[in-house]
């Protein structure tokens, strides 16, 4: 039996090929747009996949066209074991692609083990540059722990290294010249993700729109050149100031959807398939492979997810809705 044996064709004509995975819904940080400071309610440890269970669901992933893999929270680098479970991962077979989405607390310790699997695009969630700043948005004092990560990395030859700022107006919009400067000097790519009404109710009026930042960037620093898309692009518009050793890209899914070329579904920590991160759908893979089902059963849980997927999310427009499900068990 080859390891890849079929492709995943939505209702729109998408292929689905990207599976991004909460590895938990715990965090070491308290992000002020994706949890309330005293944390979320914790799932049971019980009612977490083990990574045996994920690694099952990787491999039929795998057999169902799926080639990317994303690992995601939570912050996935707090789960315990998580040093073993990603070589395992990294090392299946009929991946092209296998990365990390992290704040970056415990980066810098875990470089060594990410590069020997063979990880080398990792995204780096920075909402700020200066240590104050980043101590209110996260509620931490970790600044120049995740600093030192991203500077180790940078070093030891991980690229691309993304870089992930939800610009909020009044908290950190006052930062976007810096972010920009840095996409200059360094072969970071900064990313722009528009904040999302998702889980929190007070992240609302902090929306500000990728064209406004854009207009700040390019009224500072001149003209954006656009980065041919590659392979591995996800949603970002990717470009580059002229000179510039970085990139700058934007994520802007209130404001332009890319639902069009959505090729992706989202594993909970808990088990749970999403076909939208943006619409309050999902499917229960959990229950069907503790009951111990066929291979061929959780095929059809799988393929139940991707009819699921909507036309489009329903954040847009006049009849904005707010999504429901918490950003901390999803990972963004
Ligand atoms: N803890 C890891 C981290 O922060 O990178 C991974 C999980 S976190 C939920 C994944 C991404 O979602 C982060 O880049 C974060 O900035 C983003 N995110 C969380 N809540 C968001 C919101 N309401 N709008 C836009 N992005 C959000
Ligand atoms: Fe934790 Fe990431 Fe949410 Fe911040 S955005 S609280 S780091 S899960």
């Amino acid at each position: 039996m080859s390891d890849r044996e079929m492709v995943l064709i939505d209702r729109y004509n998408r292929r689905i090929n990207y599976l991004r995975i909460s590895l938990t819904d715990r965090c070491n940080l308290r992000c002020i747009y994706c949890m309330p400071p005293e944390g979320e309610r914790k799932l049971r440890h019980k009612d977490i996949l083990r990574y045996e269970e994920l690694l099952r669901i990787a491999r039929i992933a795998i057999k169902m066209g799926i080639n990317k893999i994303r690992l995601t929270g939570g912050e996935p680098l707090v789960r315990k074991g998580v040093g073993e479970f990603i070589p395992m991962l990294a090392s299946l077979d009929g991946l092209d692609d296998v990365s990390l989405t992290t704040n970056g607390v415990l980066l810098r310790d875990n470089l060594a083990m990410l590069k020997s699997a063979g990880i080398t695009r990792i995204n780096v969630s920075l909402d700020s540059l200066k240590g104050l700043n980043f101590k209110y948005i996260t509620r931490f004092d970790y600044f120049n722990k995740v600093w030192e990560g991203i500077e180790k990395a940078r070093d030891m030859g991980f690229s691309p290294i993304k870089l992930n700022i939800v610009i909020m107006r009044g908290i950190n919009d006052n930062e976007v010249l810096d972010f920009g400067r840095l996409a200059i000097e360094q072969p970071f790519h900064v990313r722009f993700i528009e904040c999302m009404p998702i889980g929190l109710q007070s992240n609302a009026s902090a929306f500000i729109s990728n064209a406004e930042v854009e207009k700040l960037l390019v009224d500072r620093f001149g003209p954006l050149a656009a980065v041919s898309p590659g392979k591995n692009d996800g949603p970002a518009t990717r470009f580059r100031f002229e000179g510039g050793r970085g990139e700058i890209g934007f994520i802007s899914a209130i404001s332009h959807s890319f639902c069009h070329t959505c090729n992706r579904l989202r594993l909970t920590a808990d088990g749970k398939l999403l076909p939208c991160l943006l619409s309050d759908g999902e499917v229960d893979l959990k229950g069907p492979l503790r009951r111990g089902c066929l291979d061929e059963d959780l095929i059809e849980v799988f393929l139940e997810a991707v009819n699921a997927k909507p036309q489009h999310h329903l954040l847009q427009g006049e009849n904005q809705h707010r999504v429901h499900r918490k950003m901390c068990a999803v990972g963004g």
